[in-house]
């Protein structure tokens, strides 16, 4: 059997990212990943937005590495040129009521290092954005979108550069102990391939699964997944708006939105489905719905052509109706040596927060 200094699950934005960290800092990395490219998971359906860090409560990991990744996500781009732009945002206050939400999120901005938000009156917001009806906005400058595909070409590239590989088609099924080392099987072989010290479970969607399927990992231990799927409609028609406008938070997500791709199209969502599991079709019945949500700040939506775009699923640690989670990114100490290092929970803003995240890892397990 080989082996090898750390064996990342899962090839998404977030493996890809701690993958890369650890092989620029010397580690022999393998990443094994269950389908026949990377990023096809929640790295492949979701809004390209690079967050400003406004949203999450002061402290949260998800403050600190979304402020922090977004700053190392700029850098990045602009090195390696990764098709982005920094549009900037408009959250919106669309009655006179929910001015005082507004200033909660700026305080929230405040406390979480978010410097440059500036305050807009509705006129001074329309002059913005003329298609747009509110009573004042907060303007997030440093709000940007990205190619999240050129984003992980490139981690790949970076990763393969270093020594490391991605093990397309090998889905981990069981993890076993040896002496200091997990040993790893795939694809349901009985018997393991690939023995490691280090193990990084970035399966997203599935990282429950694979906690599970570790020999003698307690089963009190595996944390229960809920599924809360995302989904997009696209606007019909030139985009409306030059910036990201997003209304209120709502419960599981930040408000049905509006978003923009790099071609410049209008897309509306996500919203929030609770889910038993996975499931990525977007019913042509919600339609009616995103337009009352979005009618409420930018009515002439009535007069556009909704279109089921594609739907994502973000992996919650909280059960419907609880208050969200943090990121949970936990190393565990095996007798003998072997370390198994956990990503649970990585939602929204995991792909601002990638870069980050990746260094967290390579420090936790220094
Ligand atoms: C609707 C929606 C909108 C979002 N919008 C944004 C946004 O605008 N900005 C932002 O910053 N974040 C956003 N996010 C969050 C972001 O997309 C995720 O945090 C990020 O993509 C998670 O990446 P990941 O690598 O953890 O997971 P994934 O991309 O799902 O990668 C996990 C990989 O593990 C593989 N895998 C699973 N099990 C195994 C196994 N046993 N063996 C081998 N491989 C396995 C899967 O095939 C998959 O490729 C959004 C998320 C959703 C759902």
């Amino acid at each position: 059997m080989d082996t090898v200094d750390a064996i990342v699950i899962g090839a998404g934005v977030v493996g890809l990212a701690v993958a890369r960290e650890l092989a620029l800092a010397g580690r022999e990395v393998i990443v094994a990943e269950a389908e026949s490219t990377f990023g096809t998971g929640i790295s492949a359906r979701h809004s390209e937005v690079i967050h400003a860090g406004i949203y999450y409560p002061p402290g949260s990991l998800k403050a600190k590495l979304c402020v922090e990744g977004k700053a190392l996500l700029y850098d990045y781009c602009e090195r390696r040129r990764i098709p982005h732009k920094r549009l900037g945002k408009l959250i919106v206050a669309v009655e006179r009521t929910e001015r005082s939400r507004l200033e909660e999120l700026a305080e929230r901005a405040a406390a979480n290092g978010v410097a440059d938000l500036q305050w807009l009156t509705g006129a001074e917001a329309r002059a913005l954005e003329p298609e747009l009806v509110c009573d004042s906005a907060l303007l997030s400058p440093s709000t940007g979108i990205l190619d999240s595909h050129a984003l992980m070409q490139s981690l790949v590239a970076d990763l393969e550069a270093a020594g490391g590989a991605v093990a397309y088609d090998n889905r981990v099924t069981s993890i076993s102990r040896g002496p200091g080392v997990f040993e790893v099987a795939i694809n349901g072989a009985p018997e393991p391939c690939l023995a490691t010290p280090l193990v990084i479970n970035a399966a997203g969607l599935e990282a429950a699964d694979v906690l599970a399927s570790i020999e003698g990992f307690p089963r009190s231990d595996v944390p229960k997944m809920y599924f809360c799927k995302g989904n997009y409609f696209t606007l019909s028609g030139k985009s409306p708006f030059s910036r990201l406008i997003y209304p209120m938070p709502a419960a599981g997500g930040l408000g049905t939105h509006v978003t923009l791709d790099l071609a410049g199209r209008a897309r509306l969502g996500p919203d929030t489905e609770w889910l038993d599991a996975p499931c990525y079709d977007v019913s042509e019945d919600r339609a009616e719905a995103f337009r009352t949500a979005v009618a409420r700040y930018f009515p002439k939506v009535r007069d556009r052509n909704l279109v089921p775009a594609y739907a994502g699923v973000r992996p919650k640690l909280a059960a419907p109706g609880e208050t969200d989670r943090d990121f949970v990114i936990s190393r565990q100490d095996e007798n003998g040596g072997a370390r198994l290092i956990s990503l649970l929970g990585i939602e929204s803003p995991g792909l601002t927060a990638s870069l980050a995240i990746g260094t967290k890892v390579a420090l936790l397990d220094d």
